[in-house]
């Protein structure tokens, strides 16, 4: 790290102690920006840098609820908006056991830049709560997500802070914060949450919008060089949103996806995950991909283990932060992976991040790779702004457009600072340009 921001980074670490993921976060965006204070000093003139580690706000609430025995539950609910200089507070609700402040502070910063590469008008945030949707029936879902909103409610607003989905919060969960919203403001105001069913102002692809994003920078990738999906044995990590979309547009583009995997194990099917099936038991059934390999003849499910032990050419891990590490990359190099792109949101630990390049393995990080997804939900804040709904082909084609904008945008950045073909450096300063010119714009705020 350059040793101007060395002073920058202690300071992060001491005022939040503890948060580990939220240092890693932070470090991994320094460490590409040496050249850039270089050649703006203004940037640290203003305290740019130290000024976007501190988020805006940071709201922690308190979300008590009733179980189906008639016991009171308590979780904690969290909102951190990072920053607003390109547009209102934009970013997911994670509902995971996980969950804390350290987590939602590195997905709030990761988020500030992911949406400043997407060129769209989005600030940067990020909630949720330690609640674990699994095993609990939808009425109880209903009744914690009706308690999160009452507090939530206030701190929101299309203008203000617009949150979506992540983790464990999916379209029913989405549907009973908005219900709940529109219950308590007494507005029905579409443009307060992103995600939304498509009966109740949701916008075309944006369900599938991550994991088809990641896979048409994935694209990018490949054509840079000549070369296509066509034929590509891949292995996904997860099976939720993300994961699922993405097996999607693999399949679509020829590629053979022949691994994917859960919090409990993975499973491997060499003819090619069969989606329909898959989706079936993850969305209709709420299952395991342990049902998968059960009702598919020659898939085999491996409890525990690591789905990074199962020889492929790209690796995409599309579960949770740090899934992937030192050891992982190892394995994944010597099965001779050429491409790891980061459909989740950092995946891949610093240490693994180092090896595959050194290995010559092409890699790309989430802020770029998977910001499809809040692309397209500033596509549906558009859309519900002028209360219009666009097809699924105008959709998903300005979805692609914006894919390739990324990506294009992340390689001309690594030249212009002499990095060429580093995805890493090129999406932190990409994203970091735009949004610090924007705070330098509106003064000491
Ligand atoms: P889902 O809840 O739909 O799916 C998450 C998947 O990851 C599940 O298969 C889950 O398995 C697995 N998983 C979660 N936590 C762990 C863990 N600790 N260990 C192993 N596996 C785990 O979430 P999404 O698909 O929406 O999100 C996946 C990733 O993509 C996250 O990093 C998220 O931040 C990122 N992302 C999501 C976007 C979106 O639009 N949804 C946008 C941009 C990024 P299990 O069911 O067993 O828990």
């Amino acid at each position: 790290m350059d040793e101007r921001l060395i002073p920058v980074f202690d300071e992060v670490v001491t005022r939040n102690p503890g948060e580990t993921e939220f240092h890693q976060a932070v470090r991994e965006v320094l460490e590409s920006l040496g050249p850039v204070v270089t050649k703006h000093p203004q940037y640290t003139d203003a305290a740019v840098i130290r000024r976007l580690c501190e988020p805006e706000r940071q709201i922690i609430f308190r979300v008590p609820w009733t179980d189906d025995t008639g016991r009171v539950q308590l979780n904690r609910g969290f909102r951190v908006e990072f920053n607003s200089a390109l547009g209102p507070y934009k970013g997911g609700l994670r509902f995971h056991p996980s969950v804390y402040l350290g987590i939602v502070k590195f997905l709030g910063f990761e988020q500030i830049f992911k949406n400043s590469l997407s060129g769209l008008p989005i600030g940067g945030g990020k909630g949720g709560s330690d609640f674990d949707p699994k095993g609990r029936s939808d009425a109880e879902v209903m009744r914690f997500c009706q308690s999160f909103m009452t507090e939530l409610y206030r701190h929101l607003g299309e203008h203000t802070d617009v949150p979506a989905g992540d983790i464990g919060v999916g379209q029913r969960e989405l549907g009973y914060l908005f219900g709940q919203y529109k219950r308590i403001t007494n507005r029905y105001e579409s443009g307060v949450l992103t995600g939304k069913g498509l009966s109740w102002g949701g916008s075309q692809v944006r369900t599938e919008a991550t994991g088809y994003g990641t896979v048409f920078f994935v694209d990018e990738m490949l054509r840079h060089t000549g070369d296509s999906l066509d034929g590509k044995r891949v292995v996904v990590s997860g099976s939720g949103n993300v994961a699922i979309y993405a097996i999607e547009k693999l399949h679509e583009l020829g590629a053979r996806v022949v691994a994917c995997s859960d919090s409990g194990g993975y499973v491997v099917d060499e003819d090619g995950i069969d989606l329909d099936l898959l989706k079936e038991i993850k969305n209709a059934q709420r299952g395991r991909v342990a049902d998968y390999a059960a009702r598919r003849g020659d898939a085999h499910y491996v409890a525990g283990g690591s789905i990074w032990q199962v020889p492929c050419e790209i690796a995409l891990p599309c579960a949770t932060q740090n899934e992937l590490d030192g050891t992982h990359a190892k394995v994944l190099v010597e099965n001779g992976c050429q491409i790891v792109a980061e459909g989740a949101n950092m995946p891949t630990t610093p240490e693994a991040i180092r090896f595959l390049r050194d290995a010559g393995v092409r890699f790309a990080p989430g802020k770029a790779v998977n910001a499809g997804g809040v692309a397209t939900s500033a596509l549906e804040m558009q859309q519900n702004a002028s209360r219009d709904s666009w097809t699924f082909e105008h959709t998903e084609a300005r979805l692609a457009e914006i894919m390739r904008s990324i990506h294009d945008s992340a390689l001309e950045t690594a030249d212009e600072y002499d990095v060429p073909g580093d995805y890493v450096a090129g999406a932190n300063i990409a994203g970091f340009t735009r949004v610090a010119d924007a705070m330098l714009a509106l003064g000491l705020v």
